[in-house]
Formats: C-alpha cells, structure tokens, sequence
C-alpha cells in the first residue's frame, strides 16, 4: 500500500538529515529522529550496523545505535541512543584520507 515509517538521521558528512524508509515496522507513516527518547527497538534493529547513502552530498556511512534490553516486570524495555562517537571517528578518519 506504500505505507512505511521514516528515520531521520543527520548526514555525519554535510549534517543535512537524511529521510531512511522501512517497512518493518507498522507502516503507519511516523517520522522519528535518531535521538527520539522514544525511538522503537525495531527501528533501531533495522539500521543497526547499516550503510546510509546520503542523498545530499552522495558520501556513505555506517550508523550503529547503542541500546540495551532490560527486564523489567517480564516486559522489554530499552535504554537507547546513537553512537555519536564513532560517528565522528569515522568523519576524522575519512578527513585525513581526503585530504
Ligand atoms: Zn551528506
């Protein structure tokens, strides 16, 4: 039905926000930011580890998300938020490659 939910992430290269569509989660057209408190595991399982394209200034990079499962009352709850601090490795590391 072209239903889908959108993660926005900032490009860690020109800091534009890049718009990431999936469909693994309930499609219901929700736009959440990678630092939403509230930002759902699904979410965060979909873009684990994968590469973004920016669709700005066309550089690929890795996004990985920290989060961690606690039990709590037999029910799943979840500490989360983007490891920032690769990021910004990566960034230094491609710097000084370009120059
Ligand atoms: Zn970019």
């Amino acid at each position: 039905m072209g239903m889908f939910d959108s993660l926005i992430i900032p490009c860690l290269f020109c800091k534009k926000e890049i718009e990431e569509q999936t469909k693994n989660g309930p499609c219901d057209l929700k736009y959440y930011k990678w630092d939403d408190a509230d930002l759902p595991v699904w979410m965060m399982e979909t873009f684990n580890d994968t590469e973004i394209e920016c669709y700005h200034c066309e550089r690929t990079f890795r996004i990985v998300f920290n989060f961690e499962v606690v039990v709590r009352d037999r029910r799943l709850e979840t500490v989360d938020n983007l490891s920032m601090l690769e990021l910004e490795q990566m960034r230094k590391e491609e710097e000084e490659q370009g120059g």
